[in-house]
């Protein structure tokens, strides 16, 4: 059985007023049915990390270093994203792709370093619009998929979220039958590549809003959602994550 994981992707959003909504998603949700995750920036890790305490939210880095420690100004190491109470980290987020030129080799070598830190690495990937009107989808999810997974990723230390780029902050998404394919060519390559191919989470991701994530959650191989604007606030995320 899969432990379904609804993430929230705060991106470059919030301020240490925004904790209490943190405090509120763990009010309303005491003993969530899910796995519930929250990815602040970096600047509000350790303290979200200790408010969430022992409750039902985890607390996520949005990026991490490949190199373990070093002359990378700017950057953060896993082992520090851990350090300040974190236990996953997003990567290869299309934002860091298109912001930060992240191919997947890059992305690659984070992943390793997140899970030799202990971190669970929520690994992105998606097809641009372009990619889809020509038809490429697969061909690019399933590139980016196996560039970006190190050989020894596991069910236990790595999660896959699909992001269609044009559906990522867009207030729309794919069909349900194009995310249903896409989930499904995903456990696919995976099961085929992986011993334990099955049991990786896949989480959707793009345009997730409590209208629609119901439906969203119901397709086959939607293990959970990463989150962005609708996790900033706990009235919008609680909703999704009652979803799942
Ligand atoms: P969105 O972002 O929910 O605001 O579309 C999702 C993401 O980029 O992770």
């Amino acid at each position: 059985m899969r432990r379904k994981l609804a993430a929230g992707n705060w991106k470059m959003n919030g301020t240490p007023a925004s904790l209490d909504e943190v405090a509120a998603l763990a009010a309303a949700q005491p003993a969530p049915a899910c796995e519930v995750l929250i990815c602040p920036p970096a600047t509000l890790i350790a303290a979200m990390a200790r408010l969430a305490g022992r409750g039902p939210v985890m607390v996520g880095g949005q990026d991490c270093h490949a190199a373990a420690q070093g002359a990378h100004t700017g950057d953060i190491a896993a082992t520090m994203l851990r350090d300040a109470g974190a236990s996953h980290v997003i990567l290869g987020h299309s934002e860091r792709r298109a912001d930060h030129g992240e191919d997947d080799a890059t992305v690659r070598a984070k992943t390793r370093a997140a899970h030799a830190a202990g971190l669970v690495a929520i690994v992105c990937v998606g097809e641009t619009e372009a990619d889809r009107d020509a038809g490429r989808t697969l061909a690019v999810v399933g590139a980016q998929l196996l560039g970006s997974l190190p050989e020894d990723a596991t069910a236990a230390d790595t999660v896959i979220a699909y992001e269609p780029v044009w559906a990522i902050g867009a207030g729309r998404t794919p069909t349900l039958a194009q995310i249903g394919e896409v989930h499904d060519f995903l456990r696919a390559e995976l099961t085929a590549r992986f011993a334990d191919g099955a049991g990786f989470r896949l989480l959707y991701g793009g345009s997730v809003k409590p209208a629609n994530a119901a439906e969203i959650f119901a397709v086959a191989n939607v293990d959970g959602a990463l989150v962005g604007g609708a996790s900033l606030k706990a009235q919008d995320f609680g909703p999704i994550v009652a979803a799942l």
